[in-house]
């Protein structure tokens, strides 16, 4: 099946970034609250994610790099009401036919750990004891080596490496909970510190770690409820926004991050409402409804939603951003 597996690759494993995206999602589904990200050559050449979470039993070791091999999905209100983050059961088995995939585990319940790695023509999965803590750790090794026409398609190592920042911020946003740490070249270059508690407090140091003290210290904050939606966060009012921020453009939609049209033009539109003109709004926002309200599997890549009572989301969004905004400026 190695010819399907390289076709579904190409929905799922576009670049080094899409692939640090499924294992982290695999590690958080696995419920790690430390996850370790290396790289060389921005992913290049090794992307290698460390996990302390539950770990791959070692007689669901193979069955994980073949394709369908979820363990996520079982019945179809699982489907419709997706808490897990990943379900599709085929990210594994893809990168494995199109890089060189070791993955090694152990279970709190097992005394050694194993590993486990697709070879040769046929990528059959051979396995071997190792050494390792209770958790997972994935090693992807030459991605594309085996398929030049996509290897073509990688940019530079800045470039790539920039791809995958950007998720870790979006990710550690989302994970507040959750200690990250990304080392590219030997060298330790983001780190951001698990916090302890859920309150407010406790997200803005994370909000801090990643979008800076100038963002934060001039956002204003917002919450609201109404009719099952809350929204909350924080937005930047104009002028404000300067040179030296970073770009701060983040919606949530159930712990998701989510670029979607809808969305986007409600936050546009709270603007214009409140200050008359347009701009370029500045904003961290956590959209918060009812999983069966919302199809998240719109797009492979999820990041479109469906909202089923879209106008309500949509006007909703408009008027928090614009109440916050006609509360927020003098
Ligand atoms: P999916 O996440 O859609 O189930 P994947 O191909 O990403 O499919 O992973 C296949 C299976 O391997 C998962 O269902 C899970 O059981 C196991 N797995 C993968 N990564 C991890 C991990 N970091 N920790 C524990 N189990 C994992
Ligand atoms: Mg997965």
């Amino acid at each position: 099946p190695i010819l399907a597996n390289q076709i579904a690759a190409g929905e799922v494993v576009e670049r080094p970034a899409s692939v640090v995206k499924e294992l982290i999602e695999n590690s958080l589904d696995a419920g790690a609250d430390r996850i370790e990200v290396e790289l060389e050559k921005g992913g290049c050449k090794l992307i290698r994610i460390r996990d302390n979470g539950g770990g791959i039993p070692k007689d669901e070791l193979v069955l994980a790099l073949q394709r369908h091999a979820t363990s996520k999905v079982s019945t179809l209100d699982d489907l419709e009401a997706i808490i897990s983050l990943g379900f599709r059961g085929e990210a594994l088995a893809s990168i494995s036919s199109v890089a060189r995939l070791t993955l090694t585990s152990r279970t709190a319940e097992q005394a050694e750990a194993w590993q486990a790695s697709a070879e040769g023509r046929d990528m059959a999965v051979s396995l071997r004891p190792a050494a390792h803590p209770v958790g997972t750790t994935v090693d992807v090794v030459d991605l594309f080596f085996n398929t030049p026409a996509r290897r073509r398609f990688l940019r530079s190592e800045k470039t790539e490496f920039g791809h995958i920042d950007e998720l870790l911020r979006r990710l550690a946003l989302s994970r507040a909970d959750v200690s990250l740490l990304l080392r590219h070249n030997g060298k330790l270059v983001r780190q951001y510190r698990a916090v302890r508690g859920s309150g407010l407090t406790d997200l803005q140091q994370r909000v801090l770690a990643v979008c800076g003290k100038e963002f934060l210290s001039q956002a204003l904050h917002l919450h609201s409820e109404h009719h099952g939606l809350t929204l909350s966060g924080w937005i930047l009012p104009p002028p404000a926004v300067t040179d030296s921020t970073p770009e701060v453009q983040y919606f949530y939609v159930n712990g998701r991050m989510m670029r979607d049209r809808l969305i986007a033009h409600a936050i546009r539109q709270g603007y214009l409402e409140a200050l008359g003109v347009e701009c370029s709004p500045s904003f961290l926002l956590f959209l918060q409804l009812d999983p069966h309200q919302v199809d998240v599997n719109v797009h492979p890549a999820k990041h479109e939603v469906r909202f089923h009572e879209s106008r309500l989301v949509h006007d909703f969004v408009v008027s928090v951003v614009r109440g916050a905004l006609d509360e927020g400026m003098p």
